[in-house]
């Protein structure tokens, strides 16, 4: 764009550029056409998953078969799973392993056909509800991005950018993922960067779904299994740590992965931890006509949001919402654990860019089955996608 502008005004510094009137970046931000109505806020279902977790199918795992993941996530009420190995242990052929497994079916959890994206580049996760080619993915990953991104695209695909500032960090354009990995592990603290990254992307128009991802390798041994260097980690990051919410419009994993590339999406540090849910009422008539993840046109008036805890709150506490806005500290609130509601007032801006995101802090809720994880994600209760306007639909 730089470069662009630089031939426009004829090879002037970019200091004497400043001055000169005449100059009009053709990438302005206009007035957006009108986005897409925003999709019921009640007809769905909020559904609970993990969407970054490997099996026995990943070299690197330890006592962690399909079926015993898939009976872990029953026993702690998990909507949905994606089982992600690295594609590149199986030479790209993940179709003929992790998803031809005899232990691949389940009659209550939703299941993701799946894979870690596993490259020189860096790590991705594909979503699917259907099988695709996903050797076809593996093969390109070294092309330019162009590239890429046609296959990407032809595929079908969500594409998601893995432990985005960390080792093996996402190292292809955002241009070509649906949503990034901003919680990637029970340990809360380590994602800071991956945050910051995330709105980067979103205050420069890309509207990047947020989404939590456990990244375990390492099962309980049952029966003959015997323990390893790694199993301590299963009692402190398992299937759930964090856990990402969706709100689905039908329990089909379809519906899952929309809901995902949608943003209507908040992660949670388990799936006994509450959720985070969080709303807008544009016109002040008291209901709410927005939520996260959702895209409106600014009218210059103000907004009245919302911002509320669902499911086992601690009655006897305080919670801290923390909301963000355009990427800077916008403002913190003090929420009651008996009634866990705040609303605040702004006023978008009625041209340009504006988005609003929030995350609570408190009391750690415990997690049984994964008994460590509880002080690893600290007093991060759980964060929400931003509710979005003016965003260009067409970016
Ligand atoms: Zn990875
Ligand atoms: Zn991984």
């Amino acid at each position: 764009m730089r470069i662009g502008a630089i031939a426009i005004a004829g090879c002037i510094s970019a200091s004497a550029m400043g001055q000169n009137s005449k100059h009009v970046n053709p990438f302005t931000a206009k007035p957006i056409a009108s986005p897409p109505p925003v999709a019921s806020l009640t007809d769905g279902v909020w559904l609970k998953g993990e969407l970054h977790m490997h099996s026995r199918h990943s070299k690197e795992s330890s006592n962690n078969s399909i079926a015993k993941i898939i009976a872990f996530c029953k026993s702690a009420r998990i909507d949905y799973l994606a089982i992600t190995d690295h594609d590149n242990h199986v030479d790209g052929d993940v179709a003929h392993n992790t998803w031809t497994d005899p232990e691949f079916k389940s009659d209550s959890v939703l299941l993701l056909y799946a894979a870690e994206w596993t490259t020189t580049r860096g790590h991705g996760n594909a979503f699917s509800a259907k099988p695709y080619d996903h050797q076809q993915l593996y093969d390109v990953r070294d092309q330019r991005d162009t590239v890429v991104g046609r296959i990407k695209n032809k595929l079908g695909i969500h594409l998601s950018a893995n432990h985005p500032s960390g080792k093996d960090h996402f190292g292809y354009s955002y241009d070509m993922v649906n949503s990034i990995e901003v919680w990637n592990s029970a340990i809360w603290s380590k994602n800071a960067n991956a945050v910051m990254i995330w709105d980067d992307m979103l205050s420069s128009g890309r509207k990047l779904t947020g989404r939590g991802g456990s990244d375990a390798h390492h099962g309980v041994p049952v029966g003959d299994e015997k323990a390893g260097p790694n199993t301590y980690q299963a009692k402190a990051n398992y299937a759930g740590t964090p856990t990402t919410w969706v709100f689905a419009k039908k329990r089909t994993v379809q519906a899952v992965i929309d809901a995902l590339t949608n943003g209507r999406v908040s992660i949670s540090s388990n799936p006994y931890a509450p959720r985070v849910e969080f709303y807008a009422d544009l016109n002040g008539d008291d209901k709410m006509d927005a939520m996260m993840g959702d895209n409106v046109k600014a009218t210059g008036k103000a907004v009245k949001f919302s911002v509320k805890l669902t499911g086992s709150s601690i009655k006897d506490t305080t919670y801290t919402v923390n909301v963000v806005k355009n990427g800077n500290p916008f403002n913190t609130y003090k929420m009651n654990g008996k009634t866990p509601v705040i609303d605040f007032t702004d006023t978008p801006a009625l041209t340009g860019r504006t988005y609003y995101r929030v995350t609570v802090e408190g009391p750690s809720t415990p997690y049984p089955q994964v008994p460590q994880s509880a002080a690893l994600s600290g007093n991060m209760v759980g964060l929400s996608n931003p509710i979005c306007f003016n965003f260009d639909p067409n970016f």
